[in-house]
């Protein structure tokens, strides 16, 4: 069987005034062709199960690109459409297609990325041929997709740590498809609601009796794979919000049980086990345990989280630690390339005032903060990532800076990302575990990381661009009447 592999993700947040563009992508994770399987064999992770898979299952694999990007805002055309050339040049004669995209990739043109991307392979591949699609837990799910997908399969874990499981599933259905033994289609199943099933947490109670209730339905065969999906609220599209995807052999049977399954949902929508602690208790908390802290207190700024496309480089947080003058903390991190550079010229081991974060935006959680500090250290940000999301494989911030101002160890960025390994602090000499306050920016995706090392976890708001306040966002695409935005 000869199988086209690809992987091509972006979660957009159409409300960043940040395009993103080839070079968002190419600092980000962009592997071409021949380069790929040196990447990514025997990782932990959905391109490391796909070789794997092949080797298993005798494929031939056609593997022309794999390419992610941080979230922010809308994809340029030009680079969805080289992407799309890429792949379709490569579709013709394919047995099966397996990809991992996010689910909620929107572009200039198309508020429906993958939607369009699957239309486009579909078209080109006629409607025999399987194709399978592994998703990000928070996918924006739309009749498009499920139309010209043959199975869609989201990840059931966030922290998402099952992404190389999730390809393998994947595998074996497509496995099964091309050999006749399935027919898979995808039935999808929504509800007019905008923000539920608690962001997705599958620490939570819904996504915990979601998930149970699927590995009983896929166990019992009454269906090939039942994924649920959070959506993603950080975005003005007519399909966001939560959704199952049930994939059976009769799309009418799928139908039922997914719209069983989202009748849960809709019981469940006011459910929320997120509570922030008032910024300036967080810091008195701080202040209060940092003497005789064993385990950092770790403070997350879910409103500045690069992973849903905030800028990262607010700095209301940055400036009440620095004004509370705490002790021993590690700060991860401002997102702010033309600093780094000017502490590069500076030099490790001498000190530097920077106008530190807050440009991109300074509404949004604080504008520009002038700090002096020493520079401790700089590197070119690559290191492989072996926690418990990185899989083994390597990451990339850009060239990456180190600054000592006091107490306050602040890592500060080119490319910008949230905190989700121990190594975005050790490979700048920072031991997290030995820190009485850690801060990251970060709604969830931390604590498989973070948690394990942690004597306290407190959540913050402070105000920038993914802050939860869902009626002060200028929503005007999405599908209405909605909840919570309407009262239904
Ligand atoms: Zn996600």
């Amino acid at each position: 069987m000869r199988v086209l592999v690809a992987e091509f993700m972006h979660e957009t947040n159409t409300f960043s005034v940040q395009a993103t563009d080839e070079s968002a992508f190419r600092n980000s994770c962009y592997y071409l062709d021949n380069d790929i399987p040196g990447a990514f064999a025997d990782t932990r992770t959905s391109m490391g199960a796909a070789f794997e898979a092949a080797e298993k299952f005798g494929w031939s694999v056609i593997h022309p690109i794999v390419t992610s990007a941080n979230p922010s805002g809308r994809v340029t055309d030009a680079f969805f459409d080289a992407v799309s050339e890429r792949i379709l040049n490569v579709c013709d004669g394919v047995d099966g297609v397996l990809l991992h995209l996010h689910g909620s990739m929107s572009t200039q043109s198309y508020d429906d990325g993958e939607g369009e991307l699957l239309a486009r392979i579909r078209s080109r591949i006629g409607i025999e041929t399987p194709m399978v699609a592994v998703l990000d837990l928070h996918a924006t799910l739309t009749q498009k997709m499920a139309d010209n997908a043959s199975s869609l399969i989201s990840y059931r874990t966030y922290p998402h740590i099952d992404q190389y499981e999730r390809t393998w599933q994947a595998a074996e259905l497509l496995e099964k498809a091309m050999l006749k033994q399935v027919t898979p289609q995808v039935a999808v199943a929504r509800r007019p609601i905008l923000y539920a099933l608690d962001g997705g947490r599958t620490t939570s109670p819904p996504m915990v009796e979601l998930l149970r209730r699927a590995d009983q339905i896929e166990a019992s065969r009454q269906a090939l794979v039942v994924s649920i999906q959070a959506g993603f609220s950080s975005a003005d599209v007519h399909d966001i919000g939560p959704s199952i995807a049930v994939t059976g052999n009769d799309r009418g049977a799928a139908q039922a049980i997914a719209e069983e399954l989202m009748d849960y949902v809709w019981e469940q929508r006011t459910f929320s086990s997120i509570q922030f602690t008032p910024l300036d208790e967080a810091i008195a908390t701080a202040k209060a345990g940092e003497a005789s802290a064993t385990k950092p207190l770790i403070i997350a700024d879910y409103s500045d989280n690069p992973g849903s496309g905030a800028y990262g480089d607010a700095t209301n947080l940055l400036e009440a630690v620095l004004a509370a003058d705490l002790k021993n903390v590690g700060f991860h991190a401002i997102c702010d390339p033309e600093a780094v550079l000017q502490a590069q010229a500076a030099g490790v081991g001498n000190r530097v005032t920077l106008q530190l974060g807050g440009k991109t935006d300074p509404t949004m959680g604080g504008g520009p903060l002038e700090v002096t500090g020493h520079v401790v250290a700089i590197t070119d940000g690559s290191f492989i990532a072996y926690g418990p999301m990185g899989g083994g494989a390597r990451r990339n911030y850009g060239l990456s800076l180190l600054l000592r101002v006091g107490g306050v160890e602040i890592i500060v960025i080119s490319h910008n990302g949230q905190a989700t390994d121990l190594g975005q602090f050790t490979s700048l000499g920072v031991d997290p575990t030995r820190k009485s306050t850690l801060i990251v920016k970060s709604m969830q995706h931390f604590r498989a990381a973070f948690e394990p090392i942690a004597r306290q976890i407190l959540e913050v708001d402070t105000g920038a661009l993914s802050t939860r306040n869902f009626k002060e966002r200028p929503y005007k695409s999405v599908r209405r009447p909605i909840w919570p935005l309407d009262a239904i």
